[in-house]
């Protein structure tokens, strides 16, 4: 059998991070069996539908490098096979006409839920004969609730799952606009799609016992089901957009988007989504082909995968370390122009980049650390003045300054050499007293990478420059 797989987004918002992890696992399970992944929009709600929505979830997946092999379907370009389908079923009895009025329905509603009974559709149309139809009269096709279905299914994921015969009516196909509901279409375009799999978030198990009755209905046989677990917050509570200002905060969002513009890389976030709700061992990083090769639904677990924004961050912070400098340079262009910092993706942003990245969590990180090579600091940390500036500070400054043209800046090795004799000479051979005081010159603060290396990387006129003026600034200190 070709496993043939889809992820099947509604486009009524951004993509969700739990709709990512579902096309995620559909996306390896059809690369893991050598099957076929499968992009359908569902798209079927014309009213909460937009082409906006539709945009942000494909650039959302692009940017995440999920590659479909086949679609993007669109439900709504499929209406006619799915009005086929509807006469199919009534044709055959499958389905019927149903004439009631909503405002009878409504009451027959309230009524059940006042005596807290669960409300049924009591069958009034059911009987109707189907050539003797009112013409003209409003209608909804209802499904034919058979005598005998099965009475559970298996869940690859879940177990078995008991059909719950309380809650199944002759529920609605098509509503009397003629627009047939989402259970319905699904199996159509499944059936036609010839999927072998449903891999889906566990909101849908309840949907599952009426498309496995479609199904029965039309003859067709039944995909394999496998429904995974929601995501849940950092608090063990479901997802809510609602409360997105808070998930800012701590470095995580609802929206896939939202990861691109915190500075994530989307490797690193497909690394980490991939191991909310699935695992393999211990095992935290995969390449995405050893992911391939290893992923299959007995690893996807049953309870909610919670969000951990600080392990996401850990993980993004791996994949930095191992992304390559020239592109990462070219990742930071843009993050510094919105600084109004004006550069190419050049060998110096490189260097930049190689030296910040073991530094960082994240490229938004990153970029902000590197202003401090095209920006001199304008004002430098008061704790770290009081603590390393002073006479013998200056005087190492001033010296500095003075032997700078003939220092061998790109030579970090023969620097480290200099900087030995300096220590010697200022500071009793202590090499912290003389770097302290320089780094917070050249840079405003006492946390940078080497000083060697930023001294390469600003250059004698900037090191020159930049020592002067702290030495102005901070001299009427000492
Ligand atoms: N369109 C549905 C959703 O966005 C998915 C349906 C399915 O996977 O069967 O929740």
């Amino acid at each position: 059998m070709t496993v043939r797989v889809r992820f099947a987004p509604s486009p009524t918002g951004y993509l969700h991070v739990g709709g990512l992890r579902t096309a995620i696992f559909n996306f390896l399970f059809a690369r893991h069996h050598g099957g076929v992944f499968i992009l359908r929009i569902e798209d079927t709600d014309t009213e909460r539908s937009t082409q906006a929505a539709v945009d942000q979830i494909l650039d959302s997946l692009r940017w995440m490098n999920i590659a479909w092999d086949e679609g993007p379907y669109f439900q709504s370009q499929r209406m006619p096979l799915y009005r086929a389908h509807l006469d199919r079923l009534l044709e055959s009895g499958h389905a019927y006409r149903c004439y009631c009025p909503a405002e009878e329905l409504e009451k027959k509603r309230k009524a059940a839920e006042s005596e807290k009974r669960q409300y049924k559709y009591d069958g009034t149309c059911r009987h109707l004969d189907p050539k003797a139809d009112p013409a003209g009269r409003p209608f909804v096709i209802r499904f034919r609730m058979p005598e005998k279905y099965p009475d559970h299914f298996d869940d690859l994921v879940l177990g078995r799952i008991p059909i719950d015969e309380e809650r199944l009516d002759d529920w609605i196909l098509a509503r009397s606009d003629g627009m047939p509901v989402y259970n319905f279409c699904v199996v159509v375009d499944d059936a036609d799609m010839r999927i072998s799999h449903v891999i889906r978030g566990n909101d849908h198990v309840a949907n599952t016992p009426r498309q496995i009755l479609l199904y029965q209905a039309f003859g067709y046989s039944a995909p394999q089901f496998a429904h995974i677990p929601l995501i849940h917050g950092p608090d063990g509570s479901k997802l809510s957009k609602r409360r997105e200002a808070e998930y800012r905060k701590l470095g995580m969002s609802v929206s896939v988007q939202e990861y691109a513009r915190m500075g994530y890389l989307p490797h690193a976030l497909f690394n980490y989504m991939t191991r909310v709700g699935w695992s393999a061992g211990d095992q935290e990083l995969f390449s995405l082909a050893e992911f391939i090769q290893k992923f299959d639904l007995d690893g996807v677990g049953k309870a909610s995968g919670i969000m951990n924004p600080e392990k996401l961050k850990w993980v993004n912070a791996q994949y930095l370390k191992a992304e390559d400098d020239h592109a990462l340079a070219q990742k930071l262009v843009p993050l510094l122009a919105e600084k109004g910092i004006g550069t190419t993706a050049d060998d110096r942003l490189a260097k930049i980049a190689e030296c910040l990245k073991p530094r960082s969590n994240t490229l938004v990180e990153l970029a902000e650390k590197a202003t401090i090579f095209f920006i001199a600091p304008t004002a430098y940390d008061e704790k770290a003045v009081r603590k390393f500036w002073n006479r013998e500070a200056r005087a190492w400054l001033e010296h500095l300054v003075e032997v700078l043209p003939e220092l061998p800046l790109a030579d970090e090795a023969a620097m480290e050499e200099r900087f030995k004799g300096f220590a010697e000479k200022f500071s009793a051979g202590n090499m912290g007293k003389i770097a302290q005081p320089l780094r917070l010159a050249l840079t405003g603060s006492t946390a940078s990478p080497s000083i060697f290396t930023v001294m390469n990387i600003l250059g004698k006129d900037e090191c020159r420059a930049r020592i002067r003026r702290a030495i102005e600034e901070l001299g009427k200190l000492g």
